[in-house]
C-alpha cells in the first residue's frame, strides 16, 4: 500500500463519552408537547432496517395508507409522506399548493400558524394574516368578511395550535366556508390527529399535515400529508414546477403509489409510524377521543386544585396539550430543570405567554402517566415556595377519572 495513505492525520480520534455516560438513568417521562413516549411496538419497529423498495415495503406503505385513510377519515387516494419533520409536512402541503401570487388568507393563533404563513410567503403566495387574539379561537364571522374582502384561494390554520394551547373547534364550519368560496383549506394537525375528532372529507379539507412525535405517538422524522382529490387536480395541473424537489408531491408518489425510487425511505421510521398507527386503529378512533378526554380533562381538574389557573378559558382550551399560567416571578425554565432534575418528568415552556405546558397526546394520556406528573409538578412548585395543595389534586385526579 502506498505509504501516503497511512500517514497521521491531522485532525486525530476524538474521546467520545458513551450514550451512557450521557443519558440520564433512568429514561425521563416525556410529558412536554413532543416528542412523546412511544409504545414498545414503535421502539422496536424503529430498530429494523429493510429494503426501501421491494415487495415488503411496498405492503407496508399500502397499510400505512389504509390507515391514514381511517385516520384522517378520508377517501382520498393521496396520502404522501415526508421523511422530515412536522415542519416538512407543512412545508410540503403550502409549497405544493401555494405558488407565485396565489392570495393566501392565514389564520394565526401563534407560533405554529404563524409559521404556516410564512412558508406561504416564502413559497411566493400573497399572504393576508388574520390575527386572532391570545385565548381565542378562530371566528366564524371574521373569517367569511375576510373571505368576501380577500377572495383568497388557499386558506391555512391549526386545528390545535399547541404553542399557546388553543383549539379552533370551529373548523367544521370554517371548511363549509373554505368549500362555499371555492378555496383550498390547508390543515395543520400535527398535534391533533388522532387526539381530537377531525373529518378531513366531511369538513372539506383540501390538506391535513401530521407528523409523529406527538398526536400518533411514533418517533420525530417521518410526516404524513393527505391531500383531497380537489388539491390534487391543483397540484397536477401546478404552472409552475416546485422548486423543492424533495417535497415535490408528484415525485412523492414515485414511492407512495409506485413502490419505486423518489428518494431512499426512512424506513424504520416508516416502520414505526405503521405501528404506531396500527395500534391506533387497534384502540379506535372513537375510543382513543374518549381516552385522551377523559385524561387531559381530569388533568385540567387536578391542576386547578392545585391552586393553579390555566391560560385558555374553557371553549377555547386545546385538550391535547395544557397550558398553565405561571405565578408573578417564576420562570418556566425553572420549574422545567426543577421537574425534570427532581421527580424526572419533562414538561415544556413555551415561546412567548408565561406558560408551562403538559402534553396528553398518545401515549401521555394514561393514568399512571397522569398521577406521576400532577405529583412531580405539585411538588416542583411547592419546592419553589409556591404552595400548592398537592394531596387534594391527587384526590382530584382519581375522583375524576372514576367518575369518567
Ligand atoms: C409540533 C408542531 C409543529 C411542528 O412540528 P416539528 O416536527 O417540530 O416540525 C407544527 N404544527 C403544530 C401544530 C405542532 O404542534
Amino acid at each position: 500500500m502506498d505509504s501516503q495513505n497511512l500517514k497521521t492525520m491531522n485532525i486525530s480520534a476524538p474521546q467520545i463519552k458513551t450514550l451512557d455516560q450521557i443519558l440520564p438513568e433512568e429514561p425521563l417521562l416525556m410529558m412536554g408537547a413532543g416528542p412523546v413516549p412511544i409504545p414498545e411496538a414503535v421502539a422496536q419497529a424503529n430498530g429494523i432496517v429493510i429494503n426501501h423498495l421491494g415487495d415488503t415495503m411496498a405492503q407496508i406503505i399500502g397499510q400505512v395508507k389504509t390507515m391514514a385513510g381511517y385516520i384522517f377519515q378520508t377517501a382520498s387516494p393521496w396520502i404522501v409522506g415526508v421523511a422530515g419533520p412536522g415542519s416538512a409536512a407543512m412545508e410540503m402541503a403550502v409549497a405544493n399548493l401555494v405558488w407565485k401570487d396565489t392570495k393566501v388568507l392565514s389564520i394565526c393563533n401563534g407560533f405554529f400558524s404563524g409559521r404556516l404563513s410564512e412558508m406561504a410567503e416564502r413559497a411566493g403566495g400573497q399572504v393576508e394574516k388574520l390575527m386572532v387574539s391570545e385565548g381565542d379561537s378562530a371566528n366564524v364571522e371574521i373569517i367569511r368578511a375576510e373571505l368576501e374582502r380577500l377572495k383568497p384561494e388557499v386558506i391555512t390554520i391549526v386545528q390545535g395550535e399547541t404553542s399557546n394551547t388553543t383549539h379552533n373547534h370551529e373548523l367544521p364550519a370554517i371548511g363549509e366556508l373554505a368549500k362555499e368560496f371555492g378555496c383550498y383549506l390547508i390543515v395543520d394537525a400535527v398535534c391533533t390527529l388522532s387526539t381530537l375528532p377531525l373529518h378531513m372529507d366531511e369538513w372539506h379539507i383540501d390538506a391535513v399535515i401530521t407528523g409523529g412525535q406527538k398526536g400518533l405517538s411514533s418517533i420525530p422524522g417521518v410526516s404524513l400529508v393527505a391531500f383531497s382529490e380537489k388539491a390534487w387536480r391543483r397540484i397536477d395541473t401546478r404552472p409552475y414546477q416546485l422548486p423543492q424537489w424533495t417535497l415535490d408531491a408528484k415525485l412523492a408518489t414515485n414511492f407512495w403509489h409506485k413502490a419505486s425510487y423518489h428518494y431512499t425511505a426512512p424506513v424504520s421510521g416508516l416502520l414505526a409510524l405503521h405501528e404506531a398507527m396500527r395500534l391506533v386503529c387497534r384502540e379506535t378512533l372513537d375510543e382513543r377521543f374518549r381516552r385522551h378526554q377523559v385524561c387531559s380533562e381530569a388533568l385540567q381538574e387536578a391542576i386547578e386544585t392545585l391552586g393553579l389557573d390555566l391560560y385558555v378559558p374553557k371553549v377555547n382550551r386545546l385538550n391535547s396539550v395544557v397550558g398553565i399560567k405561571l405565578p408573578e416571578g417564576l420562570e418556566a425554565k425553572t420549574v422545567c430543570g426543577h421537574i425534570s432534575k427532581h421527580y424526572r418528568v419533562e414538561i415544556a415552556g413555551s415561546f412567548g405567554p408565561p406558560i408551562v405546558r403538559i402534553g396528553q397526546m398518545g401515549e401521555q394520556c394514561r393514568a399512571h402517566n397522569l398521577f406521576r406528573t400532577l405529583h412531580a409538578l405539585g411538588s416542583t412548585f411547592n419546592d419553589l415556595g409556591v404552595d400548592v395543595d398537592v394531596p387534594s389534586s391527587m384526590a382530584a385526579l382519581e375522583n375524576a377519572l372514576q367518575r369518567k
